[in-house]
């Protein structure tokens, strides 16, 4: 089954890949601005830009963040561009570091939506989360993004320490593509 997936980030796509073996995973440029203040919202604005394309198949986005307690939920919708335009993960991390100097309560959460626009055009949005903690330094070379500064709860090193195979099975785009891999094998199943 083919899927047209909003993004051209080969580690998000990769994620996707090893969560829905089976499936041919196609990527497409969105072309959309993010313009809402909700994952949802910007998964939806996502996936609608490309369905329109692709009529008949499956189309999926994925709009993911770190939303941080001490922080009032910063970096949140704006996580990849935290310090600014354009996109830097080694200053978005520094930044995060900067302003949490200090700071005893580290609680944080990564939060992922998937929007789903089905073959026969009908809309579907799931929510994945992943709580835990931020580290006061990166350590551990896997993954990409805030991976090496995040710890998840019940463990005691960074997502980056624990490489895909672990990450996946407890992300929060692990978790969240479970419940799209869930609707789209129950519509399969029809
Ligand atoms: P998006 O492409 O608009 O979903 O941006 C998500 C941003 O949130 C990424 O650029 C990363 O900074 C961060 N992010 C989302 N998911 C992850 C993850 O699994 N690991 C590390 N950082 C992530």
């Amino acid at each position: 089954m083919k899927i047209y997936v909003a993004t051209h980030n080969a580690h998000k796509l990769r994620e996707i890949g090893e969560i829905l073996p089976g499936f041919e995973i196609v990527a497409d440029d969105p072309d959309a601005e993010e313009t809402e203040n909700t994952f949802a919202g910007n998964a939806l604005i996502k996936v609608r830009a490309i369905a329109a394309k692709h009529r008949g198949d499956w189309a999926m986005a994925d709009d993911s963040g770190l939303e941080v307690d001490a922080l009032g939920g910063a970096p949140g919708v704006r996580s990849a561009r935290y310090a600014g335009e354009p996109s830097s993960t080694p200053a978005n991390n520094a930044l995060l570091l900067k302003n949490l100097e200090g700071v005893a309560d580290r609680a944080a959460r990564f939060s992922c939506a998937i929007a789903l626009v089905d073959p026969a055009g009908r809309e579907h949005v799931v929510e994945g989360h992943c709580p835990g903690r931020i580290a006061t330094e990166p350590s551990g070379a896997a993954g990409f993004g805030y991976d090496p500064l995040f710890i998840p709860d019940g463990h005691d090193r960074s997502f980056a320490d624990l490489g895909d195979v672990e990450k996946n099975k407890i992300s929060h785009r692990g978790r969240a593509l479970a419940a799209a891999k869930a609707i789209m094998v129950e519509y399969t199943a029809k």
